[in-house]
């Protein structure tokens, strides 16, 4: 028989911004139940070292760092359970959240499914991801210093790490697989302009060379897409900029999204349904940092609160 669980607030995700919902909403007495989803602690956990998060001015583990947050949110009484979410009902009241062949009801609910970076589905990236392969240059270009990298991709976001990198990296290869940018004019020129940034056109990254022990990345096969021919490339880190999907597929035809998929959250975090909000980088394209996930969870676990009082009334 199906079981049925009831719950104040159900939160989807345990990211920064999900597990910050809970500790809020635990201290709050809510006492919610966090579903973990398919990457348990976000993205986080497929980072190495995290220097830029507030308090640990010696730097933490992106692994360890979520582990922290989930046994202070459940300090407080959170319940996780491990799972993906297989459908969610939000057009009846208590909302509805399926997860295989459980079901559990709530009357606020809280979105934290964040973003997934997309790679290049290459054995060799998924390999060394952390270990000279990253997918955000903010969390990791600190760690090429003086070195060589690569950036995979030819939009805004490529152009934007690229940039960023060069105030480590010695040089910067973009690499991407036209020979026309996506990226902006604007950006397009700033890149060029850089005397760091190189343009590698009409190739794509085939293999990531290098060690998860021994010392990570030390180049790449590049194919010329055009000529067929490959050559191999030195490099100490590659940087894959090729776009990041939220996960919102659940929510499609309930919520309402911007061009890209993004949850589109008005005032707060407040999304086109009452009752049910969002945080993190399922509305968030642009900062997509763990402390800014983690602050949007804090805003979403409080006017959760304040629209179940609201309720109460
Ligand atoms: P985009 O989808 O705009 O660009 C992705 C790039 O990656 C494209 O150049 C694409 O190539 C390439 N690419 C995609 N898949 C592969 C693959 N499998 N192998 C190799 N290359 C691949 O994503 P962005 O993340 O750059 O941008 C997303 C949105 O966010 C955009 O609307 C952008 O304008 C916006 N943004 C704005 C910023 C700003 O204004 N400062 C900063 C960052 C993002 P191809 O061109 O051939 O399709």
């Amino acid at each position: 028989m199906e079981k049925k669980s009831h719950y104040r607030v159900i939160i989807l995700g345990s990211g920064p911004a999900g597990l910050t919902a809970a500790i809020y909403a635990a201290r709050g007495n809510l006492e919610p139940l966090v579903i973990e989803g398919s990457q348990p602690g976000g993205q986080l956990t497929i980072t190495t070292d995290v220097e830029n998060y507030p308090g640990f001015p010696k730097g933490v583990m992106g692994p360890e760092l979520m582990e922290e947050f989930k046994k202070q949110a459940e300090r407080f009484g959170t319940k996780t359970v491990f799972g993906e979410v297989t459908a969610v009902h939000l057009k009846k009241r208590p909302f509805e959240v399926v997860v295989g062949k459980e079901s559990y009801t709530c009357d606020a609910l809280i979105l934290a499914t964040g973003a997934t970076a997309k790679l290049m589905g290459l054995e060799s990236e998924k390999k060394l991801m952390g270990y000279g392969v990253s997918a955000c240059a903010t969390c990791d270009g600190f760690f090429f210093k003086d070195k060589e990298v690569i950036v995979i991709g030819g939009g805004d976001t490529a152009m934007e790490e690229a940039l960023f990198l060069t105030k480590f990296a010695t040089k910067v290869s973009v690499v991407h697989r036209r020979n026309e940018l996506r990226a902006s004019k604007i950006m397009q020129e700033r890149a060029r302009k850089n005397p760091k940034i190189a343009f590698v056109w009409d190739s794509v990254v085939e293999e990531v060379y290098g060690d998860p022990k021994g010392g990570g990345v030390k180049g790449v096969r590049l194919k010329n897409v055009k000529t067929g021919a490959t050559q191999d490339f030195q490099c100490d880190g590659v940087f894959v900029a090729i776009g990041h999907e939220p996960n919102t597929k659940l929510f499609a035809g309930q919520l309402e999204m911007d061009g890209n998929g993004y949850l589109i959250t008005g005032k707060g975090t407040a999304t086109n349904i009452p009752g049910v909000f969002a945080c993190g980088d399922v509305q968030d394209h642009i900062y997509r940092q763990a402390v800014t996930a983690a602050g949007t969870g804090c805003m979403a676990a409080i006017d959760a609160e304040r629209f179940l009082e609201s309720q109460e009334a």
